[in-house]
């Protein structure tokens, strides 16, 4: 397992923006979203295309920045690291956090923040499975389906799994689907898209988020977006924590 950053700041997206929240950013993805058009010079100098998390994705070029875990104390030390209020949210998050979903290291580190009163929210992309039966903490995390749409590049088959949303979406504490959107795509059958996906689970509730790594492109995106969220129906969440601190990380 690896540990790119952790942060203790407010949730800045989806259903529980605003809410103070420790985040704990592993590192790899089973992705890459070269579609969302962000790029960052890795520590060896080759500027790497990605997402806005490029950094906490891509193992080949910034895995040197990264810290392994070996301990499940090496990820609960985190929580000593600041001041926190009891019980306070505790943000999973990546690139993608389920890559985890087996480790016998992260499971520790789950059990003991439910143990510890600790509300889970995972981050994620909602292709990976998790096994609610063996590793029950699953039931009491609240998972954000940030399932791709092909605005990320990434092949239909490797970012759309029904049965994966549905168990995901069925089987936890709570679930809803967060879909980061540009104004381009909007016009280009994004509404059939984002039904293929809601197919699988009906009931979930869906935010749309602007896309952008910077503030400047989030606000590009957002008018165009509220007016679509408007006409389906569905919720627009902001990106706080870009509109307030732009391309710096760790806050
Ligand atoms: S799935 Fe998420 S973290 Fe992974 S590359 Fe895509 S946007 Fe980035």
């Amino acid at each position: 397992m690896y540990l790119v950053e952790h942060f203790y700041s407010i949730q800045g997206e989806g259903r529980y923006t605003g809410t103070p929240s420790l985040f704990i950013r592993l590192g790899g993805c089973n992705m890459k979203c070269e579609g969302f058009g962000c790029s960052e010079t890795a520590p060896d100098g080759v500027e790497v295309q990605g997402c806005d998390t490029v950094y906490a994705v891509n193992k080949e070029h910034f895995s040197q920045n990264w810290i392994p875990i070996t301990k499940s104390s090496e990820l609960l030390n985190i929580l000593d690291l600041y001041e926190l209020p009891r019980h306070v949210d505790i943000v999973l998050t990546g690139g993608e956090p389920l890559i985890y979903a087996n480790d016998e290291i992260f499971i520790e580190f789950l059990n003991t923040l439910h143990e510890n009163g600790h509300r889970i929210c995972f981050e994620t992309n909602g292709s990976l499975g998790v096994d609610f039966q063996k590793y029950p903490v699953y039931k009491e995390c609240i998972f954000a389906l940030s399932v791709k749409l092909s605005n990320s590049n990434e092949p239909l088959k490797k970012r759309v799994n029904g049965d994966i949303i549905y168990s995901l979406a069925t089987n936890s504490k709570e679930a809803f689907f967060k879909f980061s959107i540009d104004a381009e795509s909007i016009t280009l059958g994004l509404e059939e898209e984002i039904n293929d996906i809601l197919i699988h689970s009906p009931l979930t509730q869906v935010y749309c988020m602007p896309v952008g790594g910077s503030k400047q492109e989030v606000e590009k995106n957002t008018e165009p977006l509220i007016e679509f969220c408007k006409a389906k129906g569905y919720n627009f969440s902001d990106r706080l924590h870009i509109r307030i601190w732009d391309q710096n990380k760790g806050v």
